[in-house]
């Protein structure tokens, strides 16, 4: 068996198999596990992280995953008011909802009650069997809330959260695809939410080290620095070709993101559903940067640590400090086009552009961090954008049920591919888990 990426999907896939007693390898193109999940060092051993983080209820396939492994998770810090920039003025709030004119306010409560309200009709693991699946996906997330958000500022917020969400502009999100996402966490609030949400939780020591200690655990089955150029499939079994590496399998688990599977030459090919699929479907850009101080400065003065911003460049804040507070460690995302404008900057302008956000929000102490540091994920190779893989219009409803179906002896894992937390961490846990037991069930090698 042979399972392609290192990131959770596939190494979950891979331990699942060797414990129901078949011999795995893991090829993996980095050269290290976690994907789209890393650990940067912030000194004194202490890290922060510079891709996908928090957990939260009902993610309890990763929550579990991470108590067998024994890594602990801790609150993330939210104590204290929250601050909101809009169109110049930064004003303080408490909670998920900014303190704004109370028109403004009705404005997103209704159109995050219209959100639940449609996800009730929209099943997770098959959204393109909706009752309206064709319209509702014939329509970018732009057109859907211009047409409900009244105001322009409920419309700017409410843009800004699908922007972290997905690392895509609403111009370029199928509206299907956000109603099928939140409907894969229960509702929207459980994706922007910190207390009860998504953003509940985070781990000690970092999101990688789920990857770690299952690499640890795989031992030599996990060879690293190996991209997958070719996979040829005969009646039999299947070639797997990588830089340096080649092997035969009975069964391939492909556990990378859909538009990065794409690139790999499948001999015969897919065929034409898959293809178009993957040909359509395209990860977010998201920048994350994150700014290290000696103390978290802000909770001092009443302050979270969490800001939406539409000053730019910076859309959101949180405090990342490691569990004992000790440094402050604030980070901020970048999404869509900004974050590919972003990009294009030096060093200098990049850091200078970050940082002026962050003294805009937070006052002077936030301008002079000791450690300044960023991963652009849409300039990773083997990522090519982040946080997720986001749908635009009119491919979902069309395509979406080739995307876990197996073709022949290959099967497909990924964050992407979960029905359960879809695009998350706890998705892609789920998806592995799935995987495998798709291989095991196709093999007959049930008891
Ligand atoms: C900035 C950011 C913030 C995020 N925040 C959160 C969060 O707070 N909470 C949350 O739950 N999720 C978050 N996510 C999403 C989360 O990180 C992902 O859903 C999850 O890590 C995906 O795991 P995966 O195994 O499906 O894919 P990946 O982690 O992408 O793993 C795929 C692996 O395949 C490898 N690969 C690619 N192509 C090839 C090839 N040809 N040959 C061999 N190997 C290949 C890659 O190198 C990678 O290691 C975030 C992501 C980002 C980028």
């Amino acid at each position: 068996m042979i399972v392609v990426g290192a990131g959770l999907a596939g190494l979950v896939a891979a331990r699942q198999l060797i414990a129901a007693g078949r011999s795995v390898l893991v090829v993996e193109a980095r050269d290290r596990v976690g994907g789209r999940t890393v650990n940067a060092s912030i000194g004194a051993g202490k890290i922060t992280e510079m891709g996908g983080q928090w957990v939260g209820p009902g993610q309890d396939r990763v929550l579990a995953l991470a108590r067998e492994l024994g890594v602990e998770t801790f609150p993330t810090y939210h104590e204290g008011k929250n601050l909101l920039e809009l169109r110049g003025r930064v004003r303080r709030y408490k909670g998920t909802i900014p303190r704004l004119a109370p028109h403004v306010l009705f404005d997103i409560a209704r159109v995050r009650r219209k959100v639940d309200r449609a996800i009730r009709r929209v099943p997770a693991d098959a959204p393109w069997t909706a009752s309206k699946a064709e319209e509702l996906d014939s329509q970018t997330l732009a057109s859907w809330l211009r047409k409900r958000a009244r105001t322009k500022k409920a419309r700017a917020l409410l843009e800004i959260a699908a922007g972290t969400l997905s690392g895509a502009d609403t111009a370029q999100l199928s509206t299907l695809w956000l109603l099928s996402t939140a409907s894969s966490a229960g509702s929207f609030d459980a994706l922007i939410d910190v207390e009860g949400g998504g953003q509940q939780d985070r781990l000690i020591g970092g999101s990688q080290q789920l990857s770690q200690r299952l690499a640890e655990e795989l031992g030599e089955a996990v060879v690293l620095s190996r991209p997958v150029r070719r996979i040829a499939q005969d009646g039999g079994g299947l070639d797997v070709e990588a830089d340096g590496f080649k092997a035969r399998a009975h069964r391939v688990v492909v556990a990378v993101p859909p538009p990065l599977a794409s690139r790999i030459a499948f001999v015969p090919s897919l065929g034409g559903r898959r293809d178009q699929l993957t040909q359509r479907m395209s990860n977010g850009a998201i920048t994350k940067c994150a700014a290290v101080y000696p103390e978290p400065f802000w909770r001092e003065q009443g302050l979270s640590g969490q800001a939406v911003s539409d000053g730019g460049p910076v859309t959101t804040t949180f405090d990342n400090s490691p569990p004992d507070g000790t440094p402050g460690v604030l980070i901020g995302f970048i999404a869509g086009a900004e974050a590919i404008r972003h990009a294009r900057r030096s060093e200098a302008e990049r850091r200078s552009a970050v940082l002026d956000c962050f003294e805009r929000l937070f006052g002077q102490d936030a301008a002079q961090p000791g450690i300044y540091l960023e991963t652009a994920w849409a300039e990773e190779e083997w990522s090519r954008g982040g946080p997720v893989c986001a749908f635009g219009p009119g491919v979902l409803a069309r395509y979406g049920e080739a995307l876990r179906q197996p073709a022949g002896r290959i099967h497909w894992a990924g964050a992407e591919t979960a029905t359960v937390w879809t695009g998350y961490m706890d998705g892609a846990v789920r998806s592995g888990e799935r995987a495998a037991e798709e291989v095991l069930d196709a093999e007959g090698w049930r008891l």
